[in-house]
């Protein structure tokens, strides 16, 4: 991993492949190399369609090699959505692959100067890049099963539907499973509307006869493993928690604690949440023959992913994650779970964030385009967006966008990009994230619900406002860092709550690539990835004023708990003073 692959899409005379050292990027990897190169290469008010915007796709420091939990790919550009630097990550094999292949990051830069859609084919051999039409608006799975028809078998596949070559907003990065399905999205930001520009309709990458990648000092290496893997075996929440009902575990937690959204934000508690629970959800696919419990990429221990299939027992869609079955669940006031996996298979192929469709229905239910709990309408305003109708343009482009569209004053998001599964003014940890995190609003840039809700790495009271700067802060750095290791976010549990497994963790890096690094250091790498990421943005045009959320939240109490967003403005402008 001590190349970078750069493809100029608008080359004269066709997309050129060029091999680059890592140069100044040497010890990126991940999050921290998608911003590092973003921040440098791309002019901060360039258009996020436009030439001179890149995607940077990178694996994560330890990927390819066989710690576990290390299968993350991190996707980087100027988002669509915020008009500020992103970072999305996305669990699947390709991480492995490229990783696997010796690539520490894929550019795409330039843009076709004609309509043209490509394929490229990457290998031990070298890069393909071939024009074919013939892919033109097909879904991710289709376009999947014909890439495996054309390169076998052993592939994985990074890819975009209908929306990221309509270069929607809400476009997702498609990347395979193991059983080389489109099931795992790098969603957030309009990541798969980049990818459209630059005329890339799905890269795909074979490892055939490379080598997991070796470590500086194996024996160290292969111990420091074995107790990471022990340590994430003993955490109840990633030994049994998550393995047995997925993040969905979390619908009757949230909801219990009066922070589950529901009909777009104007009630904390949801009627039908037992019947779209993790409970529920693991019972129905074991019922059906599918799995409660499976892993996204090889090296998953936790195995937080499930298979669901419908009436038929035929499969449907991979395990609706948490955020999913809230966004097209208890946000539009829904609570049938084969409607929501339904819509999950929908934004899947279509490649959508299906954080930003649950969220844009529920701003279009408060516009009257459908009813609350109407899941037949849901699905059709989901179909709308597929089919690239004017109103599935608007859609399509966001919760922000339709808000202005039909005139909604709650909407909810910040910088642009909607909010996930929890209500800040519930959970008053995670409305600090939301605020003030790079990338907009984001759950994972610092997931206060562990400590505020799930007591994991410490307790701060949910419905104060004190602690919460402090708390958000350091979550933001470690999950930084993490996110540029290329590990799973759901290790953090174990980390945060067991200082002998964050030590395995650094035990592993070190050993890898025979460094010394400290706790302390790792700290400062998050440190640094959050600095860049914030300078760009206000390069970009965004400052405090963005880091904001929307007035409603501060205003209106929140049932139960008839709770407003109480965190001063004076202390989210503290969170980056460090
Ligand atoms: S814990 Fe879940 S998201 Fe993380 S790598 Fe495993 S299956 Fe993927």
């Amino acid at each position: 991993m001590d190349k970078i692959l750069r493809i100029d899409m608008g080359a004269e005379g066709g997309p050129r492949a060029s091999e680059t050292a890592l140069g100044e990027y040497a010890g990126l990897g991940g999050r921290a190399l998608t911003s590092a190169i973003i921040s440098k290469e791309v002019p901060p008010l360039c258009h996020p369609l436009g030439e001179d915007n890149k995607l940077v796709i990178a694996p994560g420091l330890l990927s390819g090699t066989i710690a576990a939990m290390s299968g993350r790919i991190s996707v980087g550009c100027k988002s669509p959505l915020t008009g500020g630097i992103k970072e999305a990550n996305s669990g699947g094999q390709p991480s492995q692959v490229l990783a696997r292949l010796g690539y520490a990051a894929i550019v795409l830069e330039g843009r076709p100067p004609d309509k043209a859609l490509y394929k490229i084919f990457i290998n031990k051999d070298g890069v393909e890049i071939n024009p074919d039409q013939g892919l033109s608006m097909l879904g991710n799975y289709d376009l999947v099963e014909k890439m495996r028809g054309q390169y076998g078998d052993k592939i994985a596949c990074i890819s975009i539907g209908p929306a990221g070559e309509m270069k929607m907003a809400a476009a997702s990065v498609a990347c395979t499973d193991m059983e080389l399905r489109p099931t795992r999205h790098a969603g957030r930001g309009g990541v798969g509307a980049v990818m459209g520009a630059k005329g890339v309709k799905v890269i795909v990458l074979d490892d055939s006869d490379m080598k997991m990648r070796s470590p500086k000092d194996p024996d160290a290496f292969k111990e420091a493993n074995k107790r990471w893997v022990d340590g994430l075996k003993k955490h109840p929440v990633t030994s049994e928690a998550l393995p047995s009902y997925g993040t969905n575990v979390l619908t009757n937690i949230i909801n219990e604690a009066g922070a589950y959204p529901t009909n777009n934000f104007s009630s904390g508690r949801f009627e039908g949440a037992s019947n779209i629970s993790g409970e529920t959800m693991a019972e129905t696919e074991t019922s059906r023959g599918g799995l409660a419990t499976h892993g996204c990429h090889r090296g998953c221990i936790i195995r937080c992913s499930g298979v669901y299939n419908d009436k038929d027992g035929k499969f449907l869609t991979k395990q609706p994650e948490y955020e999913t079955v809230w966004a097209h669940g208890g946000n539009c006031g829904i609570d049938n779970m084969d409607a929501i996996a339904m819509m999950d298979r929908l934004d899947d192929d279509y490649g959508l964030d299906t954080i930003e469709m649950g969220a844009t229905i529920g701003v279009a239910m408060e516009a009257g385009l459908a009813k609350f709990g109407d899941a037949d309408a849901a699905i059709d305003l989901v179909k709308e967006v597929g089919k690239g109708t004017p109103l599935g343009r608007v859609l399509g482009n966001g919760a922000e966008v339709t808000g202005r569209v039909f005139a909604v004053e709650r909407v909810p998001v910040v910088k642009g990009q909607a909010m996930p599964a929890y209500d800040p003014r519930a959970v008053q940890g995670i409305g600090v994230t939301y605020a003030t995190s790079t990338m907009g609003a984001d759950h994972t840039a610092g997931y206060a619900i562990a400590t505020n809700i799930l007591k994991v790495g410490g307790d701060v009271d949910p419905l104060k406002p004190e602690g919460q700067v402090d708390l958000s802060r350091n979550l933001q750095i470690a999950t930084a860092a993490v996110d540029s290791a290329g590990m799973c976010l759901f290790i953090a549990f174990a980390v945060l709550d067991q200082p002998e497994t964050f030590q395995a963790l650094i035990d592993m890096i070190n050993a890898f690539y025979g460094m010394n690094l400290t706790a302390a250091d790792i700290a400062e790498l998050g440190k640094s990835v959050l600095k860049t990421e914030r300078e760009f943005n206000f390069r970009a045009g965004l400052n405090e004023k963005h880091d904001r959320l929307p007035e409603y939240f501060k205003k209106i109490p929140l049932p139960p708990h008839n709770i407003k967003f109480q965190v001063k403005d004076e202390e989210l402008d503290t969170l980056f003073n460090w």
